[in-house]
């Protein structure tokens, strides 16, 4: 990656861009037979200093919501429809403190690997309760988003890429104040997330919870365990059940070590 997106630092805060750059290289997820498939992102060239505008470079954009870095609000599930839209989601919840979970061992070792209830009670009695902000799911798995057909790991049996339990899912959902789950993979739900019981739980339940989800982020590996804030700032689309985010980190500088 340019060293531009990796973040500068100003009076004793680093900021660090965890968002994929989008193109129409962007890998998409691929769903189950009986859902509707999502748009890869797009640019059609509309001018380029030419007979369609002398002066200006202008594209449209043609972009599915749940594509590359971005936010599912909770109404992209039944579950969270009465929740509301990506529109109506409270600025004061888009900036908030993030603590990380790191599994890149465990991933590395299965690519299904899932995270259970235990894996964050242990967290938290190691670093404290899970705050009322992200958790940022750490699995190394942003080193594969370059590639499509790694990144989404599948095979006959579909894709392979690492999520959470089905109870976990609810724990997080019922019985901490998170406000969303934030991964590196496609999507919040482990690759094999079709076949469990719920289908997708992450998204039934956080959703269903009017929490959010926050996909494909990078650069997790530079975030401390705790301590960073989040700024996630998807489009405020009328209406959207999900929006491409630009999600920046504010992380305390080694040097001073405050905010
Ligand atoms: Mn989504």
């Amino acid at each position: 990656m340019s060293s531009g997106s990796s973040g500068g630092s100003s009076g004793g805060v680093e900021v660090l861009d965890l968002t994929a750059p989008l193109s129409s290289a962007t890998p998409v997820l691929p769903l189950p037979d009986h859902m509707a498939p999502i748009p890869r992102f797009e640019l059609e060239e509309l001018a380029r200093y030419d007979h369609r505008g002398e002066t200006s470079f202008q594209n449209g954009i043609h972009t599915g919501e749940h594509v590359g870095t971005h936010l599912d609000a909770p109404c992209h599930w039944i579950t969270g429809a009465e929740h509301g839209d990506v529109s109506q989601i409270p600025p004061s919840r888009l900036v908030a403190p993030a603590v990380v979970i790191d599994r890149t061992a465990e991933v590395a070792a299965d690519p299904d690997y899932l995270l259970d209830v235990s894996d964050l009670q242990e967290w938290e009695r190691e670093h404290g309760p899970l705050p009322a902000g992200w958790l940022l799911y750490r699995t190394g798995w942003s080193a594969h988003s370059g590639d499509q057909a790694s990144f989404l790991n599948a095979d006959d049996e579909g894709p392979h890429t690492p999520g959470v339990t089905p109870e976990c899912a609810q724990w997080l959902s019922e019985e901490t104040p998170i406000i969303g789950l934030g991964v590196e993979t496609v999507g919040t739900d482990a690759g094999q997330a079709f076949r469990f019981d719920p289908e997708f739980p992450v998204h039934s339940h956080l959703l269903g919870a009017g929490k959010y989800g926050l996909t494909q982020l990078q650069q997790l590996d530079r975030l401390p365990t705790a301590g960073s804030v989040l700024i996630v700032a998807p489009l405020p689309i009328v209406g959207g059940s999900g929006s491409p985010a630009r999600v920046l980190a504010l992380v305390p500088s080694r040097e001073k070590g405050v905010l």
